[in-house]
């Protein structure tokens, strides 16, 4: 099983923040936001390449309902899905990082020189 089905079934603990009977948020172990929340289906996908687009409308809505609870939805937030080697996808059960409660830093994503692909 991995990690983030461990944290699913409640065979490790985690901070939960939203639950119902498909979708889970918790609290980031080591939050890089003020507000840095997890969403992810209970359901095991390895990516967002994986998932089934009605289970992502539902995502969806969970999430709107996620920052709503954390009281970001106004002052604005992000919401970020690293997906595989390149995206830096450390934990292989998808998830999206929500993360607000500051302003948040906006900038170059690769070392590569986005001019050298013009
Ligand atoms: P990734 O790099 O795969 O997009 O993000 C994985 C995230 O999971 C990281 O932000 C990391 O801090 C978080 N994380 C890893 N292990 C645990 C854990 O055991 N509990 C919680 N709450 N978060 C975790
Ligand atoms: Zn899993």
């Amino acid at each position: 099983m991995c990690l983030f089905c461990k944290i699913v079934s409640k065979e490790i603990p985690s901070n939960t923040v939203a639950e119902n009977d498909e979708f889970y948020a918790f609290h980031d172990i080591n939050p890089k936001a003020p507000v840095h929340v997890l969403a992810i289906p209970k359901a095991h996908y390895d990516s967002f390449n994986d998932i089934p687009g009605d289970v992502m409308g539902k995502m969806g809505i969970f999430m709107q309902e996620v920052a709503k609870t954390l009281g970001i939805d106004q002052s604005g937030y992000r919401i970020i899905s690293n997906i595989g080697e390149n995206g830096g996808q450390e934990v292989k059960h998808l998830h999206f990082h929500i993360v607000g409660g500051a302003k948040l830093h906006w900038g170059h994503f690769a070392d590569a020189d986005p001019k050298d692909f013009f």
